[in-house]
């Protein structure tokens, strides 16, 4: 097994630590609603990169969880609908 030959010293660990915590992000800006992000990343707010829609954001997915649900509720009233006209045709 390697052994380091000597101890490191504590000014010698102490600069190795002290670049641990520094980190300078560069910042960018979503071409299309202007916030502020990571460079070459995916807006998380509007889901755009490089001026196309890339990927679903939560409100796109609340938005389409509402859409579904009002369109499961009218298909839902279109059968009770249909279920009242047949009860009332048979009578
Ligand atoms: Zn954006």
């Amino acid at each position: 097994m390697p052994v380091p030959k000597r101890k490191t010293s504590k000014r010698r660990r102490d600069q190795r630590s002290s670049t641990r915590f520094i980190r300078v992000k560069a910042i960018a800006k979503c071409s299309n609603c202007e916030h502020p992000l990571p460079p070459h990343s995916a807006c998380t707010q509007c889901g755009f990169y490089k001026g196309k829609k890339v990927i679903a954001t939560k409100l796109d997915r609340v938005l389409k969880r509402g859409e579904l649900k009002k369109a499961h509720q009218a298909n839902q009233h279109m059968q009770e609908y249909a279920q009242e006209n047949n009860e009332q045709d048979n009578k």
